[in-house]
C-alpha cells in the first residue's frame, strides 16, 4: 500500500519562496517535518521531497521505536517536545539535536551525560514567547541566566532558540511572539559571541509570519502529512 502526502504539501515549498522573497530574504530556510504521531511509511515518504532538511518528533519513545525500524536516513532527527529529566539519556542517543532545552538542571545534566558518552550534543534553547501557561518553554525573564548556563557546559553546543507561536488567529500577536524569540537571539549573540545560527520558528499555521520575522527553520506536520490522529 502506498502512502500519500498532504495534496497541500507540493505547495509549501512555493509558499516559504514566497514568504522569503516578501522578507527580502535569500537565505537558506531549513525545513523539520514533524512526524509526531505519523507512521515510519509515511516519514519515508517525506524523505523523498528534496527541500525536507530534517524530522521532528516530540517524544522520546515514539522516536526510540521508529528510529529502529527506520533503518538508516539522510536526514537528521530533531527532538522538538519537552523532555524529561529521566529520559535525557535515551534523547542523546536517538536524537541528533535537542531543541527544547528550557532549564538549568536539564542543561547540567544533558551535559554530564554527553560528557560521560563522550558527545557534544546541539541545542535549541526554547523559549515560550507567547505568554500561555501550556506551553513549554522558558520565561523570557529566566532565558539570560539558563543562556549563561548552558553556554558554560563543555558538551553542549548551543546552535540557537526555539519557540511556538501563540495559539490565536491575531497575526500582531503572532508576529510580536517571532518578534521577540528574534530579538533574544541577536542579544545572545552579541551576550555569547557565538554564531547561533538557528532562530527556529513557524508552524503550519504561522510559518509565513515566521518567516517574516527572521526564522531560518520551519517545523511543519499537518500541512505536509494532513491532519494528526491521536489514537
Ligand atoms: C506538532 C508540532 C509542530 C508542527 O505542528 P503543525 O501545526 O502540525 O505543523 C511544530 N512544532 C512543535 C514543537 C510541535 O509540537
Amino acid at each position: 500500500m502506498s502512502v500519500k502526502l498532504n495534496p497541500e504539501a507540493e505547495k509549501i515549498y512555493g509558499r516559504i519562496e514566497k514568504a522569503k522573497a516578501d522578507a527580502g530574504r535569500n537565505d537558506k530556510i531549513f525545513f523539520a517535518a514533524v512526524s509526531k504521531t505519523r507512521t515510519v511509511d509515511e516519514m519515508k515518504e517525506a524523505e523523498k521531497i528534496s527541500w525536507v532538511d530534517f524530522f521532528g518528533e516530540n517524544r522520546v519513545q515514539e522516536a526510540e521505536s521508529k528510529r529502529k525500524f527506520y533503518g538508516s536516513s539522510r536526514l537528521m532527527w530533531r527532538l522538538i517536545g519537552h523532555l524529561q529529566a529521566n529520559k535525557a539519556r535515551k534523547a542523546i542517543e536517538i536524537f541528533d539535536t535537542i531543541d527544547s532545552l528550557d532549564s538549568i538542571d536539564l542543561a547540567v545534566r544533558l551535559n554530564r551525560i554527553a560528557a560521560e558518552l563522550g558527545k557534544v550534543v546541539p541545542v535549541l534553547i526554547e523559549v515560550n514567547t507567547s505568554g500561555e501557561a501550556s506551553k513549554s518553554g522558558v520565561e523570557p525573564s529566566k532565558f539570560h541566566e539558563l543562556l549563561d548556563t548552558v553556554t558554560e557546559q563543555k558538551n553542549l553546543r548551543l546552535d540557537g532558540l526555539m519557540t511556538v507561536g501563540p495559539l490565536t488567529d491575531d497575526e500582531r500577536l503572532v508576529r510580536a511572539s517571532f518578534a521577540e524569540l528574534r530579538r533574544l537571539i541577536e542579544d545572545s549573540r552579541s551576550r555569547t559571541g557565538l554564531p547561533m545560527p538557528v532562530l527556529s520558528m513557524g508552524m503550519s499555521g504561522d510559518f509565513e509570519a515566521a518567516i517574516a520575522e527572521g526564522s531560518t527553520l520551519v517545523r511543519i506536520g499537518t500541512l505536509l502529512f494532513g491532519p494528526r490522529d491521536y489514537r
